[in-house]
């Protein structure tokens, strides 16, 4: 709300050179929902660059009509009234055609509730049912939902991630033509997909929202995370945070799928999680110096959701917590005094012999001091030339 106190400024700015202004969009759904709003969207009939010219705001979207102004706490966003073409990312059509009054600009927007205006004696402008919806507490989308589907098909995750973030219902007709429409997820670019996804499995009602996915099939579309949002919606009663999200997700699926492009460290700690929780051992010192705790408290989450392992949590963390070492440099013998002692030639022994080390100290056969670890290689030598 103070975000859109301090936005008044502009719109009076505007209406003073005798231009119209509205609040638009989720600062006013979340004005009248009393909810903070971060950024604040202002809708005008006055050009980019009147605009820039009277409010000092700076062009961020000048092909979209839109310029901003970025406080310390929050930005302001003002575009001029348009239409919109085909959407590439989230916010930005192709191609924007200009309009001449607030109710067609409303109308482009996604769903009811997103579609109300404001003007600066907080009037409530509503051409699209928003208020009655809002009460109802209704995601509805704006005009033939196929339509607004088919123009962009990321209007089908952004109404489960509204129902996340607010609780509410999706109407019926639109939640049906998500389902019908759901293919179309297939035609956006897979970090288009990925943002909105990890926005919905932020917000609190995150459960309501994998469930409508898993409903109507949408999770089908979304590469490796069927049987973990199937598993997620049968079983959990509180939401999962997103690592744990993607881990078990991959671990039922069986793989890592190259869709989701995560970075290499991602990647590669799911991969290792994977294979960790398949292998169905309980997690030993060795894996914590290995991989990590916070691989190995993954895994164990994991184990632990698809009930083949009871929670490990404060046990692994005190287990990493008082491993005797942590690192191969922490070995009280090194590498150099292995040489002197065996008095044979560097090779690829050493690295071997470290590892031994390394092992025998975390499995607590050998303490990591240089006589009990010198007495210990020296019998294996010894062992080993018998
Ligand atoms: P949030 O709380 O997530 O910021 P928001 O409603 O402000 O919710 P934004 O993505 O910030 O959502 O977009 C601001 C407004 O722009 C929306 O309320 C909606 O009116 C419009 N809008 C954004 N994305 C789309 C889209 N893909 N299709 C149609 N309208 C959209
Ligand atoms: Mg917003």
């Amino acid at each position: 709300m103070d975000a859109i106190k301090q936005s008044f400024y502009v719109m009076r700015a505007l209406k003073n050179k005798n231009f119209e202004a509205y609040f638009v969009g989720g600062c006013v759904r979340d004005y009248l929902l009393k909810r903070d709003t971060i950024d604040v969207d202002i809708a005008t009939n006055a050009n980019p660059y009147k605009v820039m010219d009277i409010t000092k705001a700076k062009p961020t979207g000048l092909p979209y009509g839109t310029v901003s102004i970025q406080k310390e706490k929050f930005k302001i966003e003002i575009t001029t009234y348009r239409r919109d073409g085909k959407y590439t990312d989230n916010r930005h059509p192709d191609e924007v055609i200009p309009v001449q009054t607030i109710e067609d600009d409303v109308k482009r927007r996604d769903f009811t509730i997103n579609g109300l205006a404001m003007n600066d004696s907080y009037q409530i402008f509503d051409y699209v049912g928003g208020k009655e919806d809002l009460r109802s507490k209704i995601i509805r989308a704006i005009g033939n939902p196929d339509e607004r589907f088919q123009e962009d098909s990321l209007r089908i995750l952004r109404a489960a991630y509204f129902q996340a973030k607010l609780g509410f219902q999706i109407e019926k007709e639109t939640r049906l033509s998500m389902a019908n429409n759901k293919a179309l997820l297939q035609n956006l670019p897979n970090e288009r997909v990925f943002t909105e996804l990890i926005k919905l499995l932020k917000e609190p009602n995150q459960l309501m929202a994998l469930k409508t996915l898993d409903a109507t099939g949408i999770s089908k579309e979304l590469p490796g995370l069927e049987k973990g949002i199937r598993f997620i919606v049968d079983n959990m009663k509180e939401p999962i945070f997103i690592d744990a999200f993607f881990a078990l997700s991959f671990t039922l699926h069986g793989s890592v799928p190259q869709a989701w492009k995560f970075s290499n460290i991602a990647r590669l700690k799911y991969e290792k999680v994977v294979e960790l929780v398949n292998r169905n051992q309980p997690l030993t010192n060795v894996d914590l110096f290995n991989q990590g705790l916070e691989i190995c408290l993954l895994t164990n989450k994991v184990a632990f959701l698809l009930g083949r392992s009871s929670n490990q949590k404060r046990a692994l963390e005190e287990r990493f917590e008082k491993l005797p070492i942590k690192s191969a440099l922490d070995l009280k013998l090194r590498g150099s005094d292995l040489i002197t002692i065996l008095n044979k030639k560097q090779g690829a022994w050493v690295s071997k012999a470290i590892d031994d080390m390394v092992n025998a100290v975390l499995e607590g056969k050998v303490s990591n001091t240089y006589e009990a670890l010198q007495t210990y290689i020296i019998e294996k030598e010894a062992k080993h030339e018998k």
